[in-house]
């Protein structure tokens, strides 16, 4: 299996710890979207396209991400200790949708992808630069936005800015970006649909 495309967005942000977005072709065949690339503290890495756990509010059973504080729904106080902790302690808050099995895998698109992030901040120099990673559904991104912006104040508005703090806001600008960005209402209402009525399917719930 190749990687025979790499596509970069760069963030403008250098106190931001997201350096870019990025997309992965394989075998000229199949291309996953979404990955981030990340500044930490023995150089860049690369992340996986992940989504927003959540879990039901246990009065209402409405579905609330791990770090809101408050149901959304019922606005009861939820326990702030209930995500499940990974081995390092920190709260496991985001899923991934897609990754690699085994770590010559993960080599290969860590390679890849840092070796073309090199290359674009570079290029990126150049009067005439123009960013290759497509940005489709920003339209619809603007009126996602403001939904996004009422939920987070009253989902978020006790967290503390923590340094994970502005990943999560990178996550919100991720939204675009996700394919389901491009589905017409009827389609994402039916899926909001399902999701409040208790399919039981976490699937989709990158779209609350
Ligand atoms: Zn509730």
């Amino acid at each position: 299996m190749d990687i025979t495309e790499v596509r970069i967005k760069l963030m403008d942000d250098p106190q931001d710890r997201l350096q870019a977005f990025c997309s992965v072709t394989f075998d000229k065949s199949f291309v996953i979207r979404d990955l981030k690339i990340i500044q930490g503290s023995k150089g860049s890495f690369v992340a996986m396209p992940s989504r927003k756990l959540t879990d039901r509010c246990p009065k209402c059973h409405n579905k609330n991400h791990l770090r809101a504080m408050f149901c959304n729904q019922c606005g009861v106080r939820l326990d702030d200790e209930r995500a499940v902790k990974n081995v390092d302690g920190r709260a496991k808050l985001y899923a991934d949708i897609a990754h690699p099995i085994n770590s010559a895998c993960r080599e290969l698109i860590q390679q890849k992808v840092i070796e073309n992030f090199k290359e674009e901040l570079i290029r990126s120099e150049n009067p005439g630069y123009h960013c290759s990673y497509d940005d489709y559904g920003e339209e619809e991104y603007a009126a996602l936005k403001i939904h996004h912006d009422d939920e987070e104040t009253s989902t978020n508005s006790n967290n503390s800015p923590e340094k994970t703090h502005r990943l999560d806001q990178a996550e919100e600008k991720s939204v675009p970006q996700n394919h389901s960005g491009n589905q017409p209402d009827s389609v994402r209402e039916t899926a909001s649909k399902q999701e409040n009525s208790g399919s039981g399917d976490d699937f989709g719930s990158g779209l609350d």
